[in-house]
């Protein structure tokens, strides 16, 4: 499986295969396609971090059940932070709505730079955003989104420098060793099949029970269930003490090269064959 800058080549040249093509998407899954090539599109900005901690440290973090990137250790470059924010803004907010009275909020907001990283740093320790919101007349769900997706390439690039520390044995949790997120996609791996669970905001891969919800934590093997598609290859796991559910891809089953970050975005008819079984996203439910 491709990992990394690799991978990165690799969805850039299916997208851009996709548009050759003429392949047409709903709009909610063209966005998010738009947000991860601008994610992949800022890395040479970002550069490659340096580790903040040795691989002992971060261990020493791990056995501690505390994920290992804090607020305070990302490096925030205040002009490329700005600049995404605003591209982010377009995408999500200025051109499909056409609300430019929003946009402009939510630039305005963005050019205050105390204020913006107040923002990312309230979004990343999981506070509300509805006060700062309220305050500067932007919708809380809306702001939420914008500097997530904003934050995503940084935290990526993070991600891909601080998972090789990670000792996978040293963490069975529901949120991300890295970030603290929550998981908003899973594989199973093709060798044995064990359950990988992914980062919803830093994109990182860790290793997770079979049987457990990634969400509220139960293993009443009654209250956890999954179906797949017709081939296998998908499925849609669900748990009836919290009523989320985790999409997952089976590699066992894959026959051609899977792009994790593509198949979170391309999987929306899972997403919508959840909803209307009354099951939520996890992870916006628990953050
Ligand atoms: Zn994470
Ligand atoms: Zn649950």
């Amino acid at each position: 499986m491709l990992k990394g800058r690799d991978r990165d080549r690799a969805i850039i040249e299916r997208l851009e295969g996709w548009e050759k093509a003429g392949v047409r998407f709903p709009d909610a899954v063209d966005r998010r396609l738009r947000l991860l090539r601008l994610a992949i599109e800022a890395q040479p900005g970002i550069g490659t971090p340096t580790p903040h901690l040795t691989r002992d440290a971060v261990s020493a973090l791990l056995m501690q059940g505390k994920h290992i990137l804090s607020f305070d250790d990302i490096r925030l470059d205040r002009r490329l932070f700005q600049e995404i924010f605003r591209d982010v803004v377009g995408v999500l907010v200025a051109e499909p709505s056409g609300d430019q009275e929003n946009s402009r909020r939510l630039n305005q907001l963005a050019a205050n730079y105390p204020l913006l990283q107040q923002v990312a740093r309230e979004y990343y320790s999981g506070t509300p955003l509805s006060g700062t919101a309220t305050e500067h007349c932007v919708d809380a769900a809306v702001l939420e989104a914008c500097v997530g997706a904003a934050l995503n390439p940084f935290l990526k690039a993070y991600s891909e420098v601080l998972s090789a520390l990670v000792g996978q044995e040293l963490w069975r949790r529901k949120n991300c060793p890295i970030c603290g997120g929550w998981a908003d996609f899973a594989y199973l791996e093709s060798e044995v099949g064990a359950r990988w669970l992914m980062c919803s905001r830093c994109g990182m891969e860790w290793l997770f029970q079979r049987i457990q919800c990634p969400y509220c934590g139960t293993q009443k093997h009654q209250s956890l269930a999954y179906r797949t598609n017709s081939q296998g290859l998908y499925r849609l796991y669900t748990c009836e003490e919290c009523h989320s559910y985790v999409k997952a891809i089976d590699l066992r089953r894959a026959s051609s090269e899977v792009l994790l970050p593509l198949e979170r975005i391309v999987t929306a008819d899972l997403d919508r064959q959840a909803m209307e079984a009354n099951y939520g996203p996890g992870h916006r439910s628990h953050s």
